[in-house]
Protein backbone atom coordinates (compact mmCIF):
# COMPACT_ATOMS: atom_id res chain seq x y z
CA UNK A 1 0.00 0.00 0.00
CA UNK A 2 1.71 3.55 -1.44
CA UNK A 3 2.06 5.88 1.64
CA UNK A 4 0.75 9.55 1.81
CA UNK A 5 1.65 11.96 4.18
CA UNK A 6 -0.28 15.45 4.31
CA UNK A 7 0.14 18.69 6.06
CA UNK A 8 -2.36 20.76 7.02
CA UNK A 9 -6.19 19.78 8.05
CA UNK A 10 -7.83 22.45 6.32
CA UNK A 11 -10.71 21.59 3.91
CA UNK A 12 -7.69 21.21 1.26
CA UNK A 13 -6.05 18.74 3.16
CA UNK A 14 -9.31 17.17 4.41
CA UNK A 15 -10.97 16.46 0.99
CA UNK A 16 -6.95 14.98 -0.03
CA UNK A 17 -7.49 12.82 2.61
CA UNK A 18 -10.76 11.74 2.19
CA UNK A 19 -10.29 10.63 -1.53
CA UNK A 20 -7.05 9.03 -1.01
CA UNK A 21 -7.87 6.43 1.78
CA UNK A 22 -11.09 6.24 0.27
CA UNK A 23 -9.06 4.98 -2.50
CA UNK A 24 -7.06 2.73 -0.16
CA UNK A 25 -3.70 4.95 0.16
CA UNK A 26 -2.16 5.01 3.38
CA UNK A 27 -2.91 8.75 4.82
CA UNK A 28 -1.64 10.56 7.53
CA UNK A 29 -2.30 13.87 7.82
CA UNK A 30 -0.65 16.25 10.45
CA UNK A 31 -2.50 19.46 11.71
CA UNK A 32 -0.54 21.36 14.05
CA UNK A 33 -4.17 23.05 16.01
CA UNK A 34 -5.18 20.71 18.30
CA UNK A 35 -8.30 20.87 15.98
CA UNK A 36 -9.55 20.56 12.29
CA UNK A 37 -10.85 22.44 9.35
CA UNK A 38 -8.42 25.50 9.28
CA UNK A 39 -10.35 28.52 8.66
CA UNK A 40 -13.33 26.54 8.26
CA UNK A 41 -14.79 25.63 12.15
CA UNK A 42 -17.31 25.98 14.38
CA UNK A 43 -16.62 25.91 18.59
CA UNK A 44 -18.59 26.22 21.90
CA UNK A 45 -18.94 29.94 22.88
CA UNK A 46 -18.65 29.05 26.66
CA UNK A 47 -20.53 32.36 27.32
CA UNK A 48 -23.95 31.22 26.29
CA UNK A 49 -23.01 27.61 25.57
CA UNK A 50 -23.90 28.02 21.64
CA UNK A 51 -22.28 26.57 18.66
CA UNK A 52 -20.65 29.35 16.65
CA UNK A 53 -18.77 29.25 13.53
CA UNK A 54 -15.27 31.37 13.24
CA UNK A 55 -17.15 32.84 10.14
CA UNK A 56 -20.32 32.33 8.32
CA UNK A 57 -19.29 30.47 5.30
CA UNK A 58 -21.69 30.44 2.56
CA UNK A 59 -21.62 28.34 -0.16
CA UNK A 60 -23.50 28.30 -4.00
CA UNK A 61 -25.00 25.83 -5.63
CA UNK A 62 -21.85 26.27 -8.35
CA UNK A 63 -19.65 24.55 -5.43
CA UNK A 64 -19.57 21.43 -7.58
CA UNK A 65 -16.16 19.58 -5.89
CA UNK A 66 -17.59 20.64 -2.71
CA UNK A 67 -21.20 19.20 -3.47
CA UNK A 68 -18.60 16.10 -4.47
CA UNK A 69 -17.29 15.63 -1.60
CA UNK A 70 -20.38 16.60 0.72
CA UNK A 71 -21.69 13.31 -0.76
CA UNK A 72 -18.66 11.24 -0.86
CA UNK A 73 -18.20 11.84 3.01
CA UNK A 74 -22.21 11.41 3.64
CA UNK A 75 -23.00 15.02 4.95
CA UNK A 76 -24.96 16.27 2.21
CA UNK A 77 -28.33 16.39 4.21
CA UNK A 78 -26.28 18.46 7.09
CA UNK A 79 -26.87 21.42 4.74
CA UNK A 80 -30.18 23.66 3.72
CA UNK A 81 -30.62 24.24 -0.03
CA UNK A 82 -32.46 26.93 -1.52
CA UNK A 83 -34.64 25.49 -4.50
CA UNK A 84 -34.26 29.36 -6.52
CA UNK A 85 -31.98 32.58 -5.31
CA UNK A 86 -33.96 34.24 -2.78
CA UNK A 87 -31.93 37.25 -1.77
CA UNK A 88 -33.07 40.25 0.25
CA UNK A 89 -31.59 42.83 1.41
CA UNK A 90 -32.53 46.07 3.38
CA UNK A 91 -31.47 49.58 2.85
CA UNK A 92 -30.98 52.32 5.75
CA UNK A 93 -34.60 53.46 5.40
CA UNK A 94 -35.23 49.99 6.60
CA UNK A 95 -37.12 49.46 2.97
CA UNK A 96 -37.20 45.68 2.01
CA UNK A 97 -36.07 44.53 -1.52
CA UNK A 98 -36.03 41.17 -2.94
CA UNK A 99 -33.89 39.44 -5.70
CA UNK A 100 -36.07 36.07 -5.76
CA UNK A 101 -35.99 33.67 -9.08
CA UNK A 102 -38.77 31.78 -9.81
CA UNK A 103 -37.68 27.88 -9.52
CA UNK A 104 -38.65 27.43 -13.37
CA UNK A 105 -37.96 29.09 -16.95
CA UNK A 106 -33.93 29.58 -16.40
CA UNK A 107 -31.93 31.61 -17.61
CA UNK A 108 -35.31 34.06 -17.76
CA UNK A 109 -36.23 33.63 -14.41
CA UNK A 110 -33.02 35.49 -13.83
CA UNK A 111 -33.89 37.89 -16.05
CA UNK A 112 -37.20 38.55 -14.54
CA UNK A 113 -36.07 38.78 -10.61
CA UNK A 114 -33.53 41.35 -11.82
CA UNK A 115 -36.62 43.18 -13.37
CA UNK A 116 -38.28 42.76 -10.28
CA UNK A 117 -35.52 43.99 -7.93
CA UNK A 118 -36.97 47.21 -6.90
CA UNK A 119 -33.34 48.95 -5.28
CA UNK A 120 -32.15 49.67 -9.34
CA UNK A 121 -34.68 52.53 -11.16
CA UNK A 122 -35.46 51.16 -14.55
CA UNK A 123 -32.40 52.19 -16.10
CA UNK A 124 -30.20 50.42 -13.43
CA UNK A 125 -32.05 47.17 -14.19
CA UNK A 126 -31.35 47.37 -18.77
CA UNK A 127 -27.83 48.43 -17.86
CA UNK A 128 -27.76 45.27 -15.49
CA UNK A 129 -30.03 43.09 -17.31
CA UNK A 130 -27.37 43.76 -20.51
CA UNK A 131 -24.77 43.44 -18.56
CA UNK A 132 -25.80 39.99 -17.81
CA UNK A 133 -26.60 39.25 -21.75
CA UNK A 134 -22.95 40.44 -23.04
CA UNK A 135 -20.84 38.47 -20.30
CA UNK A 136 -20.72 34.79 -22.19
CA UNK A 137 -19.29 37.01 -25.15
CA UNK A 138 -16.59 38.89 -23.12
CA UNK A 139 -13.18 38.58 -24.05
CA UNK A 140 -11.16 37.94 -21.22
CA UNK A 141 -7.77 38.85 -22.36
CA UNK A 142 -9.08 42.97 -21.94
CA UNK A 143 -9.99 42.17 -18.41
CA UNK A 144 -6.35 40.79 -17.36
CA UNK A 145 -5.04 44.14 -16.47
CA UNK A 146 -8.38 46.61 -14.96
CA UNK A 147 -9.95 45.77 -11.86
CA UNK A 148 -13.85 44.76 -10.79
CA UNK A 149 -15.00 48.48 -10.59
CA UNK A 150 -13.05 49.87 -13.47
CA UNK A 151 -15.08 47.12 -15.87
CA UNK A 152 -18.16 48.03 -14.38
CA UNK A 153 -17.79 51.39 -14.93
CA UNK A 154 -16.60 50.61 -18.55
CA UNK A 155 -20.11 48.49 -18.85
CA UNK A 156 -21.88 51.90 -17.42
CA UNK A 157 -23.22 50.31 -14.39
CA UNK A 158 -24.70 53.05 -12.54
CA UNK A 159 -23.05 53.40 -8.58
CA UNK A 160 -26.37 52.46 -7.31
CA UNK A 161 -26.45 49.34 -9.62
CA UNK A 162 -22.80 49.26 -7.89
CA UNK A 163 -23.52 49.51 -4.33
CA UNK A 164 -27.36 47.60 -4.11
CA UNK A 165 -25.73 44.42 -6.37
CA UNK A 166 -22.39 44.60 -7.51
CA UNK A 167 -19.92 45.54 -4.40
CA UNK A 168 -22.13 43.22 -2.43
CA UNK A 169 -21.26 39.99 -4.55
CA UNK A 170 -17.88 40.86 -5.17
CA UNK A 171 -17.10 41.61 -1.38
CA UNK A 172 -18.98 38.46 -0.55
CA UNK A 173 -17.10 36.11 -2.67
CA UNK A 174 -13.77 37.97 -3.30
CA UNK A 175 -13.16 39.43 0.25
CA UNK A 176 -12.14 42.32 -1.30
CA UNK A 177 -13.40 45.44 -2.90
CA UNK A 178 -14.17 46.40 -6.69
CA UNK A 179 -10.94 48.75 -6.68
CA UNK A 180 -8.78 46.12 -5.43
CA UNK A 181 -9.84 42.99 -6.57
CA UNK A 182 -8.93 41.74 -10.78
CA UNK A 183 -11.47 41.40 -12.95
CA UNK A 184 -10.87 38.98 -15.01
CA UNK A 185 -11.36 36.52 -11.41
CA UNK A 186 -14.56 38.13 -10.68
CA UNK A 187 -15.73 36.97 -14.97
CA UNK A 188 -15.35 33.92 -13.45
CA UNK A 189 -17.27 33.82 -10.73
CA UNK A 190 -20.52 35.30 -12.78
CA UNK A 191 -19.70 32.66 -15.30
CA UNK A 192 -19.84 30.23 -12.84
CA UNK A 193 -23.00 31.34 -10.60
CA UNK A 194 -25.20 32.95 -13.75
CA UNK A 195 -24.04 30.68 -16.52
CA UNK A 196 -24.40 27.05 -15.04
CA UNK A 197 -27.75 26.17 -14.45
CA UNK A 198 -30.43 27.01 -12.12
CA UNK A 199 -29.11 25.76 -8.83
CA UNK A 200 -26.06 26.92 -9.56
CA UNK A 201 -27.58 30.41 -8.98
CA UNK A 202 -28.44 29.50 -4.88
CA UNK A 203 -27.11 29.90 -2.29
CA UNK A 204 -26.35 26.98 0.16
CA UNK A 205 -26.20 27.27 3.96
CA UNK A 206 -24.86 24.87 6.87
CA UNK A 207 -27.50 23.46 9.45
CA UNK A 208 -25.39 23.13 12.25
CA UNK A 209 -22.21 24.65 13.35
CA UNK A 210 -19.06 23.96 10.63
CA UNK A 211 -17.58 20.97 12.57
CA UNK A 212 -20.99 19.14 12.87
CA UNK A 213 -21.92 20.14 9.43
CA UNK A 214 -18.69 19.26 7.49
CA UNK A 215 -15.51 19.06 9.47
CA UNK A 216 -16.61 15.81 11.77
CA UNK A 217 -18.26 13.83 8.84
CA UNK A 218 -14.60 14.29 6.85
CA UNK A 219 -12.26 13.22 9.64
CA UNK A 220 -14.94 10.22 10.88
CA UNK A 221 -14.84 9.25 7.19
CA UNK A 222 -10.70 9.71 6.82
CA UNK A 223 -10.25 7.08 10.39
CA UNK A 224 -13.08 4.68 8.82
CA UNK A 225 -10.77 4.10 6.07
CA UNK A 226 -7.92 3.61 7.57
CA UNK A 227 -6.69 7.44 7.57
CA UNK A 228 -4.68 8.85 10.28
CA UNK A 229 -5.03 11.90 11.72
CA UNK A 230 -2.32 13.76 14.19
CA UNK A 231 -3.04 17.14 16.13
CA UNK A 232 -1.31 19.69 17.79
CA UNK A 233 2.11 18.55 15.81
CA UNK A 234 3.69 21.52 13.38
CA UNK A 235 5.43 20.48 10.33
CA UNK A 236 8.84 22.67 10.50
CA UNK A 237 11.56 21.50 7.66
CA UNK A 238 10.69 19.58 4.70
CA UNK A 239 14.60 17.85 3.76
CA UNK A 240 14.77 17.28 -0.02
CA UNK A 241 17.62 15.32 -1.66
CA UNK A 242 17.79 14.98 -5.31
CA UNK A 243 14.76 16.91 -6.22
CA UNK A 244 12.50 14.45 -3.89
CA UNK A 245 11.11 14.77 -0.38
CA UNK A 246 13.41 11.87 1.88
CA UNK A 247 12.35 13.73 5.32
CA UNK A 248 9.54 15.45 7.04
CA UNK A 249 10.54 17.31 10.43
CA UNK A 250 8.12 18.08 13.05
CA UNK A 251 7.96 19.59 16.28
CA UNK A 252 7.70 16.18 17.88
CA UNK A 253 8.71 13.73 15.17
CA UNK A 254 10.48 13.11 12.34
CA UNK A 255 9.03 11.20 9.36
CA UNK A 256 10.62 8.92 6.58
CA UNK A 257 8.31 6.64 5.46
CA UNK A 258 5.86 7.85 2.90
CA UNK A 259 5.92 7.94 -0.88
CA UNK A 260 4.25 11.11 -1.24
CA UNK A 261 3.69 14.48 0.55
CA UNK A 262 0.19 16.94 0.13
CA UNK A 263 1.47 20.12 1.28
CA UNK A 264 -2.08 22.04 2.23
CA UNK A 265 -1.25 24.93 4.24
CA UNK A 266 -1.20 28.37 3.33
CA UNK A 267 1.56 30.01 1.30
CA UNK A 268 2.74 31.90 4.57
CA UNK A 269 2.90 28.74 6.25
CA UNK A 270 4.40 26.70 3.32
CA UNK A 271 7.33 29.62 3.03
CA UNK A 272 8.92 28.82 6.79
CA UNK A 273 8.99 24.70 5.93
CA UNK A 274 10.74 24.74 2.09
CA UNK A 275 12.22 28.21 0.52
CA UNK A 276 10.20 29.28 -2.46
CA UNK A 277 13.32 29.12 -4.64
CA UNK A 278 13.15 25.10 -4.28
CA UNK A 279 9.29 25.22 -5.30
CA UNK A 280 10.07 27.83 -8.52
CA UNK A 281 6.65 29.83 -6.80
CA UNK A 282 6.88 33.86 -7.77
CA UNK A 283 3.94 34.88 -5.89
CA UNK A 284 3.71 37.11 -2.91
CA UNK A 285 -0.33 36.91 -1.76
CA UNK A 286 -1.71 39.81 0.37
CA UNK A 287 -4.96 38.85 3.17
CA UNK A 288 -8.16 40.43 3.88
CA UNK A 289 -10.23 40.22 6.98
CA UNK A 290 -13.57 39.12 7.52
CA UNK A 291 -14.95 40.16 11.01
CA UNK A 292 -17.99 37.82 12.08
CA UNK A 293 -20.11 39.24 15.16
CA UNK A 294 -22.55 37.51 17.18
CA UNK A 295 -25.41 38.81 19.06
CA UNK A 296 -27.97 37.45 21.19
CA UNK A 297 -31.09 39.14 21.52
CA UNK A 298 -34.04 39.17 24.39
CA UNK A 299 -36.27 39.28 20.80
CA UNK A 300 -35.87 39.34 17.29
CA UNK A 301 -38.69 40.19 14.53
CA UNK A 302 -36.11 39.46 11.41
CA UNK A 303 -38.24 37.12 9.63
CA UNK A 304 -35.57 35.39 6.96
CA UNK A 305 -32.59 33.41 7.28
CA UNK A 306 -30.22 36.50 6.15
CA UNK A 307 -30.29 39.55 4.82
CA UNK A 308 -27.72 41.77 2.85
CA UNK A 309 -27.23 45.43 3.98
CA UNK A 310 -27.33 48.30 0.99
CA UNK A 311 -24.97 51.09 1.32
CA UNK A 312 -23.80 49.65 4.91
CA UNK A 313 -20.14 48.95 6.04
CA UNK A 314 -22.12 45.99 7.60
CA UNK A 315 -22.58 43.22 4.38
CA UNK A 316 -24.91 40.25 5.36
CA UNK A 317 -26.87 39.48 8.81
CA UNK A 318 -27.35 35.66 9.40
CA UNK A 319 -30.66 34.67 11.50
CA UNK A 320 -30.46 31.99 13.79
CA UNK A 321 -33.49 32.79 16.12
CA UNK A 322 -32.56 35.08 19.20
CA UNK A 323 -28.92 34.98 17.95
CA UNK A 324 -27.95 36.68 14.82
CA UNK A 325 -24.29 36.49 13.30
CA UNK A 326 -23.39 40.13 11.28
CA UNK A 327 -20.52 39.58 8.77
CA UNK A 328 -18.35 42.29 7.99
CA UNK A 329 -16.05 41.47 5.00
CA UNK A 330 -12.94 43.78 3.30
CA UNK A 331 -12.69 44.61 7.20
CA UNK A 332 -8.81 45.16 7.26
CA UNK A 333 -9.59 48.79 8.30
CA UNK A 334 -11.37 47.15 11.77
CA UNK A 335 -8.50 44.58 12.48
CA UNK A 336 -6.87 46.78 15.54
CA UNK A 337 -10.07 48.42 16.51
CA UNK A 338 -11.07 47.34 19.88
CA UNK A 339 -13.84 45.45 20.56
CA UNK A 340 -15.82 48.25 22.07
CA UNK A 341 -15.22 50.32 19.04
CA UNK A 342 -16.33 47.74 16.81
CA UNK A 343 -19.31 46.90 18.84
CA UNK A 344 -20.34 50.51 18.85
CA UNK A 345 -19.67 50.96 14.84
CA UNK A 346 -21.62 47.76 14.70
CA UNK A 347 -24.88 49.47 16.97
CA UNK A 348 -24.88 52.32 15.02
CA UNK A 349 -25.42 51.04 11.82
CA UNK A 350 -27.91 47.78 13.17
CA UNK A 351 -30.46 50.28 14.57
CA UNK A 352 -30.84 52.00 11.45
CA UNK A 353 -31.38 49.04 8.96
CA UNK A 354 -33.37 47.07 11.75
CA UNK A 355 -35.50 47.57 14.64
CA UNK A 356 -33.37 46.01 17.11
CA UNK A 357 -32.14 48.29 19.64
CA UNK A 358 -29.15 48.14 22.21
CA UNK A 359 -31.81 47.36 25.24
CA UNK A 360 -32.11 44.23 23.17
CA UNK A 361 -28.68 42.84 23.10
CA UNK A 362 -27.75 40.12 26.11
CA UNK A 363 -24.69 39.16 24.84
CA UNK A 364 -22.17 39.91 21.70
CA UNK A 365 -19.34 38.24 20.50
CA UNK A 366 -16.59 39.78 17.75
CA UNK A 367 -13.97 37.21 15.86
CA UNK A 368 -11.63 38.92 13.65
CA UNK A 369 -9.91 36.55 11.33
CA UNK A 370 -7.09 38.40 10.31
CA UNK A 371 -5.59 36.10 6.91
CA UNK A 372 -9.21 34.74 6.21
CA UNK A 373 -8.79 34.84 2.29
CA UNK A 374 -5.99 36.21 0.01
CA UNK A 375 -6.58 39.14 -2.42
CA UNK A 376 -6.97 37.81 -6.14
CA UNK A 377 -5.46 41.16 -7.32
CA UNK A 378 -4.79 41.32 -10.69
CA UNK A 379 -0.83 40.67 -9.74
CA UNK A 380 -1.67 37.24 -8.83
CA UNK A 381 -2.64 36.43 -12.33
CA UNK A 382 -1.56 33.55 -13.60
CA UNK A 383 1.25 32.86 -11.06
CA UNK A 384 -0.75 30.29 -8.82
CA UNK A 385 1.69 27.17 -8.78
CA UNK A 386 -0.24 23.96 -9.90
CA UNK A 387 -0.21 21.17 -7.61
CA UNK A 388 2.51 19.39 -9.35
CA UNK A 389 5.67 20.99 -8.65
CA UNK A 390 9.55 20.60 -9.31
CA UNK A 391 10.31 18.11 -6.45
CA UNK A 392 9.02 14.69 -7.35
CA UNK A 393 7.07 13.54 -4.71
CA UNK A 394 5.31 16.52 -3.63
CA UNK A 395 2.01 18.25 -4.76
CA UNK A 396 0.24 21.01 -3.30
CA UNK A 397 -3.00 22.07 -2.55
CA UNK A 398 -4.44 24.94 -0.66
CA UNK A 399 -7.19 27.59 -1.95
CA UNK A 400 -4.66 29.68 -3.31
CA UNK A 401 -3.35 27.32 -5.61
CA UNK A 402 -4.21 27.06 -8.98
CA UNK A 403 -7.75 26.31 -9.05
CA UNK A 404 -9.08 29.48 -11.33
CA UNK A 405 -11.37 29.95 -8.14
CA UNK A 406 -11.17 33.05 -5.58
CA UNK A 407 -10.15 31.83 -1.72
CA UNK A 408 -12.90 29.71 -1.03
CA UNK A 409 -13.97 26.11 0.22
CA UNK A 410 -14.71 25.76 -3.17
CA UNK A 411 -11.39 26.37 -4.16
CA UNK A 412 -9.88 24.59 -1.47
CA UNK A 413 -11.99 21.13 -1.65
CA UNK A 414 -10.93 21.45 -5.58
CA UNK A 415 -7.36 21.71 -4.97
CA UNK A 416 -7.28 19.04 -2.58
CA UNK A 417 -9.16 16.61 -4.89
CA UNK A 418 -6.42 17.90 -7.97
CA UNK A 419 -4.09 16.78 -5.41
CA UNK A 420 -5.44 13.40 -4.67
CA UNK A 421 -5.66 12.69 -8.51
CA UNK A 422 -2.15 13.44 -9.26
CA UNK A 423 -1.40 10.92 -6.46
CA UNK A 424 -3.52 8.45 -7.73
CA UNK A 425 -2.36 9.00 -11.20
CA UNK A 426 1.34 7.96 -9.93
CA UNK A 427 0.44 4.78 -8.87
C1 LIG B 1 -14.25 34.21 8.56
C2 LIG B 1 -14.19 33.49 7.25
C3 LIG B 1 -15.30 33.46 6.44
C4 LIG B 1 -15.24 32.80 5.21
N1 LIG B 1 -16.37 32.74 4.45
C5 LIG B 1 -16.37 31.97 3.35
C6 LIG B 1 -17.58 31.76 2.64
O1 LIG B 1 -18.62 32.31 2.99
N2 LIG B 1 -17.57 30.95 1.56
C7 LIG B 1 -16.43 30.32 1.15
O2 LIG B 1 -16.49 29.54 0.18
N3 LIG B 1 -15.25 30.50 1.80
C8 LIG B 1 -15.19 31.30 2.88
N4 LIG B 1 -14.03 31.47 3.57
C9 LIG B 1 -12.77 30.93 3.01
C10 LIG B 1 -12.54 29.45 3.38
O3 LIG B 1 -12.71 29.26 4.77
C11 LIG B 1 -11.11 29.08 2.99
O4 LIG B 1 -10.91 29.36 1.63
C12 LIG B 1 -10.80 27.59 3.21
O5 LIG B 1 -11.19 27.18 4.49
C13 LIG B 1 -9.29 27.37 3.03
O6 LIG B 1 -8.95 26.00 3.27
P1 LIG B 1 -7.45 25.51 3.09
O7 LIG B 1 -7.43 24.07 3.40
O8 LIG B 1 -6.94 25.95 1.77
O9 LIG B 1 -6.58 26.32 4.16
P2 LIG B 1 -6.71 26.44 5.83
O10 LIG B 1 -8.15 26.34 6.14
O11 LIG B 1 -5.96 27.63 6.13
O12 LIG B 1 -6.01 25.11 6.30
C14 LIG B 1 -4.62 25.00 6.49
C15 LIG B 1 -4.34 24.11 7.70
O13 LIG B 1 -2.94 23.87 7.77
C16 LIG B 1 -2.54 23.93 9.13
N5 LIG B 1 -1.10 24.22 9.13
C17 LIG B 1 -0.49 25.38 8.75
N6 LIG B 1 0.86 25.24 8.87
C18 LIG B 1 1.09 23.97 9.29
C19 LIG B 1 2.27 23.24 9.57
N7 LIG B 1 3.49 23.79 9.42
N8 LIG B 1 2.15 21.96 10.02
C20 LIG B 1 0.93 21.38 10.16
N9 LIG B 1 -0.22 22.04 9.90
C21 LIG B 1 -0.14 23.31 9.46
C22 LIG B 1 -3.40 25.04 9.71
O14 LIG B 1 -3.47 24.95 11.13
C23 LIG B 1 -4.74 24.78 9.02
O15 LIG B 1 -5.55 23.89 9.76
C24 LIG B 1 -14.04 32.18 4.79
C25 LIG B 1 -12.91 32.21 5.62
C26 LIG B 1 -12.99 32.86 6.84
C27 LIG B 1 -11.77 32.86 7.74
Amino acid sequence: MKRCLIIGGGLSGLTAASILSYKNINVTLIESSPKLGGRTYSFTDKDTGTEIDNGQHIMMGCYKETLKLLNLIGAQNNFDYQKNLYLKFIDRNKNHFQLNASSSFYPFNLLFAVKNYDALDLNDKLTFILFLLKLPFVSKSSLRKISVKQWLDKENQSSNTINSFWEILCVGALNTNSAKASALVFYEILMQIFFKGNFATTIILPKYGLNESIINPASSFIAKNGGEIIFSETVKEVVIKNKKIVEIKSDENNYNEFDYVISAIPLHALGKIIHKENLEIDIELNYSTILNIHIWLDKNNLQEKFYGLLNSPLHWIFVKEKHINIVISDADYLAEKSKEEIYEFVMDELIQYTSIVRDDIKQYKIIKEKRATFVPAITTLGKRPNSKTSIRNLFLAGDWTNTGLPSTIESAVKSGRIAAEQVLSEN
